[in-house]
């Protein structure tokens, strides 16, 4: 496995600050319980991005089809 330089984080736009901070990022699984129908499509990539500065997390879906 390739080693390739691993960032402390993505500098983003964070509403809160005002300005580019860095962000912790991580991808989550949430599963959306409201629909009971089709549980196997229930499942959401979502991207969190955690300002560094202030703490101020964004969730993003991440297949918004
Ligand atoms: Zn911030």
């Amino acid at each position: 496995m390739a080693t390739k330089p691993e960032p402390d984080g993505v500098a983003e736009t964070c509403d809160r600050c005002g300005r580019e901070t860095t962000h912790n990022v991580r991808v989550e699984i949430r599963t959306e319980s409201q629909k009971r129908e089709n549980a196997e499509f229930s499942r959401e990539p979502y991207r969190i991005s955690v300002c560094g500065v202030c703490g101020t997390e964004k969730t993003q879906r991440m297949n918004n089809a």
